[in-house]
């Protein structure tokens, strides 16, 4: 289902509005060929975010997102690009293609039970809440109110009751037998040696909600004392541990307004934080965090602080959070750890000391990671000089896993002038490939090659317009000169309708995606300036031309068509220059 034909995605793409899919979260204004609003992507006051109607992308000038309807989709609201595209295929009408007639049955009936399933849940989650509003719940709701929940917390999370003993799930759902292995399926039952039994007895009951906000399981917390404190819902096909975030569907925004966000060890944590207007916790669900929930935090905020206790488990936890993101971490990444005093989880310490107190904990205790990597190297190592050695191989093996190499010498360094001992790792990873730098999203005068994609983009029909050699151009930035390549052999396709060059790209090249947004969307570049980039790209292809020339009589030939084109470089240049003062 993740492989769509490029002609579904096209059709996809021509019956779908990007300004609508945006409008639904930014509120947007005509500025001249373009719309702009407030990007929702960072905090700012005076719009910067700029969407093309009839380019169909937008882009951000103040933090470089940009894309079309799907890479919106995946940025705003956390979808994966095929669920992207069958989000917006199924609004335009369209239904999904398929491989095979068994494939697609198989697909339908998932997908048929998916939607039973996650409406059983929901079904499930509205019965816990009566239960707690309900009389059964009297004790349930006094202990939220004992742990300091405000009333409003208590609805806006949907919190329940599961009444102690069992039965319930039959008295509420009925004993059909069919009904009852659906509940089995989803967790809320199993089986025992005397039919089907109720999972959760006696708890107060936390939804679990997907990342599209839909109910896929439950947390449940006794009252008291009893093992064990928390239970959580088994694995099933709709809840899967190592992918849901407690808190994330709730506190996405907030996140994203406030560019804060708290990684937290309970779902009371979580709460609590939301409770003293702080809606920007999430928590893993019955598991230590790994790395798929590391990804959607980073993609959420990119300076996220891990809250841990300041005890033994505290640390072991945080150093467990710290390895499983070494591999993703990035320059752009801050996160920082910040340990609470020994006993003490943010909900006590709401409690006891406030909100002030508390985020003033967040901005000047918190530790930068190279700092709690340091800080846990010298821990594990301990004192003296096998000390520094055992330091300094740990930070061998755990420097292997970083695939930013840059992040990787800084770190390096650090250890090695820490320990006085040279790390054995060499400067490039053997294990991971460097990745290509990125394009520069912020840069205020286009570089050269920018300035050529852009032209070409922004009016597909130059591309007929270049000279011959421009088969030739040479753009040295890999991504860039594969979009050229495409670019190049597009001339002249004009198969479908209403397609634009830069949605074709859009779909070929996933990862340049903001670059052909940026390109499309900034300053028009004239047809002077065009024709002045084209000599330019000349000029620099013939440079290479004749580095790689022996012949005396061909190196002459070329370095004379240099200096015509120079002189035409020039010519050119200064009219631009006159034109610009005219305007002045
Ligand atoms: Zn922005």
């Amino acid at each position: 289902m993740a492989n769509f034909p490029p002609q579904f995605i096209d059709e996809v793409l021509s019956r779908t509005d990007v300004i609508e899919v945006i409008g639904r979260h930014v509120e947007l204004k005509r500025s001249g060929a373009n719309l702009m609003g407030l990007c929702p992507f960072h905090h700012e006051k005076s719009p910067s975010f700029s969407v093309s109607a009839d380019k169909q992308l937008y882009y951000c000038f103040g933090c470089g997102k940009g894309g079309g309807a799907f890479q919106f989709l995946m940025d705003m609201d956390g979808y994966s690009f095929p669920e992207a595209v069958e989000y917006l295929a199924e609004k335009a009408g369209l239904e999904l293609p398929q491989d095979n007639p068994e494939s697609r049955e198989k697909e339908q009936k998932q997908a048929a039970q998916r939607r039973k399933a996650l409406q059983l849940l929901q079904e499930v989650s509205d019965a816990f809440a009566a239960q707690l509003h309900g009389s059964a719940g009297h004790k349930a709701m006094a202990y939220t109110k004992q742990r300091g929940l405000p009333e409003h917390i208590v609805r806006d999370y949907q919190l329940g009751f599961a009444p102690d003993g069992y039965g319930f799930m039959q008295r509420v759902f009925g004993a059909d037998a069919r009904r009852l292995a659906q509940l089995e399926a989803v967790g809320m039952l199993f089986k025992n040696e005397r039919g089907y039994a109720d999972r959760f007895r006696g708890r107060l009951m936390f939804p679990i909600r997907d990342k599209r906000g839909a109910v896929v399981g439950f947390g449940g917390r006794i009252m008291g004392e009893g093992e064990p404190k928390y239970l959580n819902s088994p694995e099933t096909p709709w809840y899967h541990k190592s992918d849901v975030l407690y808190g994330l569907s709730e506190h996405r925004d907030a996140i994203r307004k406030r560019k804060m966000l708290l990684v937290v060890e309970g779902y009371m944590d979580v709460l609590a934080l939301a409770g003293f207007d702080l809606p920007i916790a999430v928590a893993a669900s019955g598991t230590s965090i790994g790395e798929r929930q590391l990804r959607e935090i980073f993609r959420l905020c990119e300076s996220p602080i891990f809250c841990f206790d300041g005890d033994k488990a505290g640390y072991q936890a945080a150093w467990r959070a710290l390895e499983r993101m070494l591999p993703i971490l990035k320059p752009e990444y801050q996160p920082k750890f910040l340990y609470l005093p020994d006993g003490e989880d943010p909900d006590s310490l709401l409690q006891k000391e406030g909100k002030g107190a508390f985020e003033s904990r967040m901005t000047s205790q918190a530790k930068p990671v190279l700092d709690t990597w340091m800080l846990g190297l010298q821990r594990l190592a301990g004192s003296g000089a096998d000390g520094l050695a055992r330091m300094a191989k740990k930070a061998d093996q755990m420097l292997e896993k970083m695939s930013d190499n840059y992040l990787r010498q800084a770190w390096k360094q650090k250890v090695e002038s820490e320990t006085g001992i040279q790390l054995q790792i060499i400067g490039s990873n053997r294990r991971f490939s460097v990745p290509k730098p990125r394009a520069v999203h912020l840069q205020v005068k286009p570089m050269l090659y920018d300035e050529f994609m852009a032209g070409l983009l922004q009016k597909p029909e130059r591309i007929s317009t270049l000279p011959e050699e421009a088969k030739d151009f040479f753009l040295d930035n890999e991504l860039y000169y594969q979009i050229y390549t495409r670019v190049f052999s597009w001339q002249g396709s004009k198969t479908d309708q209403g397609i634009t060059l830069a949605q074709h790209l859009q779909r070929d090249f996933p990862e340049a995606v903001q670059e052909i947004a940026r390109w499309m969307n900034q300053e028009p570049v004239l047809d002077i300036n065009f024709a002045s980039v084209v000599l330019d790209m000349r000029m620099r292809l013939l440079q290479r031309q004749m580095t790689n020339q022996n012949d005396l009589a061909e190196t002459t030939r070329l370095a004379k068509l240099e200096a015509e084109l120079k002189q035409e470089l020039k010519t050119l240049n200064a009219e631009i220059e006159e034109q610009h003062r005219g305007n002045e």
